[in-house]
C-alpha cells in the first residue's frame, strides 16, 4: 500500500514551535514513521520552504517527504500559500507522473492540503481522508479577529473537504462533534483517532536531575508553557494570571518562575510573531513579572522532555486546541497539567484525577488552580500519578494501527 499525504505549508521535518509549527509537523512525522514499519509506503508532499531541505528527505525507509517548489523558499504566511496552492498541485502531480508513482490513498492535512486533494484525488481516482488539526468555525469563535484573514476562504474550504472526502479524522470527541453539528458532518465518515506521545521521548524523570541538566536549580518552583506564541494558544492569560497570582500571594514572588518554551525569539521565523512577543514581554512589564518570566524559545523534542521534567506543572491556557499534544507529553512525563476546558483537552485531562481544568480567557480562575496545585504539594502528586496513568493509553503505534485500519476498510469496501 502506498499513500500521498498532503501537508502543504506544515513540514515534517520543520523545526518545532516556531511560526506556524507544532503539533500538526509532529503528528505528520510520527503517523509517517509508523505506517513505514508497517510496510505501508508514505510520501508527504510538502512546500520547499528551507533552502538546506533537499526535495527528497527520507524520514525512515519507506516514509519519505517530497518538497514542492512553490513560491518563494522562506516562511510565507498562509493566504500567500493558498495563492499558491495551483502552483503546488501541478508540482505534485508532475513529479507523481515523472516518477511513475501509483497511490492507494490521499490523506490530507488542514484546509490548505484540502484543496489539493480536491483536484488530485478524481484526476488519480483514489479515495481521499482529511484531518484539520483546526476548524476555521472553531478558531473564530475564539477569536476577537481574523487575523490571518483566512476565515471565509478557509471555511468554505473545510465544508466541502468534509462533504467530498471519504473519511475525516478527528483528533477527540470533541472535534468530532464539531464536525457534524458545526458543519454538517456526516457522522459515518468521522473516526475519533487520538494522537500519540512517545514514551522513550516523553517519560518521568527525578525533578532536581532535569532542573541541573537545564541549570535551573535557582528556581524554588517552576510553571512551564509549551507552544506556538500565538493569542490562540492563551499565553497573555496567563501572564495576566500571574499578576493576580502575585497580588493573591505576594510571598510567591522570587519563589515562583514561569518558563516560556516555543517561538522564534531571533526573528528568524517572520516578523508577526516578534510581535507578539515584544507584545507579551509588554504584559510583563505590566505586571511586573520581570523576574519570573524566561521566554527560552523553541526546544527540541528530547531537551523538551527535560523542562518537563523540571517542572512543577504545565500550564495550558488554550482558548481552544483539537487536541493538546503539550497536555499529554507532560503528563507522560508525570507533570500534572492546569488546562482550559476546551476542545481535546477536555477529553484527555480528567478534571482533578489527571490534571485541573479551568474556563479558557479566565485569568482569574487560571490563577487560582495554578496556586491550587502548587500549595498542595499532595494535591500535586496524586494529580501526578492520574497523569502518568492517563497518559499510558495513547501512543503513535495506536494512531498508526487505527488509521492503517481506516486505509485498508477504503481501498477495499465492505461488500453488502
Ligand atoms: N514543540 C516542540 N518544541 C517547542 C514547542 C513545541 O517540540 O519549542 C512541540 C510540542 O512538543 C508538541 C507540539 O510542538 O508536540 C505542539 O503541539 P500541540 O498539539 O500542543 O499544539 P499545536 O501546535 O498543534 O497547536
Amino acid at each position: 500500500m502506498r499513500i500521498a499525504m498532503l501537508s502543504v505549508h506544515a513540514c515534517p521535518m520543520a523545526k518545532l514551535g516556531g511560526r506556524d509549527s507544532g503539533g500538526m509537523n509532529l503528528y505528520i512525522r510520527e503517523l509517517a514513521r509508523d505506517l513505514a514499519r508497517r510496510g505501508i509506503e508514505v510520501d508527504v508532499y510538502t512546500r520547499q520552504r528551507e533552502s538546506d531541505h533537499p526535495t527528497i528527505q527520507e524520514i525512515v525507509p519507506g516514509a519519505r517527504v517530497i518538497h514542492i517548489s512553490a513560491g518563494p523558499v522562506s516562511y510565507i504566511s498562509k493566504m500567500d500559500v493558498y495563492d499558491r496552492l495551483e502552483e503546488f498541485t501541478a508540482g505534485v502531480d508532475a513529479y507523481v507522473k515523472a516518477e511513475g508513482l501509483r497511490y492507494d490513498v490521499i490523506h490530507a492535512h488542514y484546509w490548505l492540503s484540502a484543496e489539493v486533494a480536491r483536484v488530485l484525488a478524481p484526476r488519480w481516482g483514489v479515495p481521499r481522508i482529511q484531518m484539520f488539526h483546526t476548524l476555521g468555525l472553531v478558531k473564530r469563535e475564539v477569536m476577537d479577529e481574523d487575523v490571518d484573514g483566512e476565515s471565509d476562504v478557509r471555511i468554505a474550504i473545510e465544508r466541502r473537504a468534509i462533504h467530498d472526502s471519504a473519511a475525516v479524522v478527528a483528533a477527540s470527541a470533541i472535534e468530532a462533534g464539531e464536525l457534524e453539528q458545526l458543519y454538517g458532518a456526516d457522522a459515518a465518515k468521522v473516526r475519533i483517532i487520538p494522537c500519540g506521545v512517545d514514551p522513550e521521548v516523553f517519560h518521568p524523570i527525578r525533578q532536581a536531575d532535569a532542573r541541573r541538566e537545564l541549570g535551573r536549580d535557582e528556581c524554588e518552583q517552576m510553571v512551564l508553557f509549551v507552544g506556538r506564541i500565538e493569542q490562540i494558544k492563551g499565553i497573555d492569560v496567563l501572564l495576566k494570571a500571574f499578576g493576580l497570582l502575585f497580588q493573591r500571594y505576594p510571598e510567591q514572588r522570587g519563589e515562583l518562575c514561569l518558563l516560556v518554551v516555543g517561538g522564534a525569539l531571533d526573528a528568524e521565523d517572520g516578523e508577526a510573531e516578534t510581535e507578539k512577543i515584544v507584545e507579551l514581554r509588554r504584559l510583563v512589564h505590566e505586571h511586573r513579572l520581570e523576574d519570573t518570566v524566561d521566554f527560552v524559545g523553541s526546544q527540541e523534542q528530547q531537551r523538551l522532555a527535560l523542562f518537563y521534567n523540571a517542572a512543577d506543572l504545565c500550564a495550558v491556557p488554550s482558548l481552544t486546541e483539537s487536541f493538546g499534544l503539550v497536555a499529554l507529553e507532560a503528563m507522560a512525563c508525570g507533570t500534572p497539567v492546569v488546562g482550559t476546558r476546551v476542545g481535546g483537552l477536555q477529553t484527555l485531562v480528567e478534571n482533578d484525577v489527571s490534571g485541573l481544568l479551568v474556563p479558557a480567557g479566565d485569568d482569574a480562575a487560571l490563577a487560582e488552580g495554578i496556586a491550587r496545585m502548587l500549595i498542595d504539594p499532595s494535591l500535586r502528586l496524586r494529580l501526578a500519578a492520574g497523569a502518568r496513568e492517563r497518559a499510558k493509553a495513547y501512543s503513535w503505534h495506536r494512531v498508526g494501527e487505527a488509521v492503517a485500519a481506516l486505509y485498508a476498510e477504503l481501498i477495499q469496501p465492505v461488500e453488502v
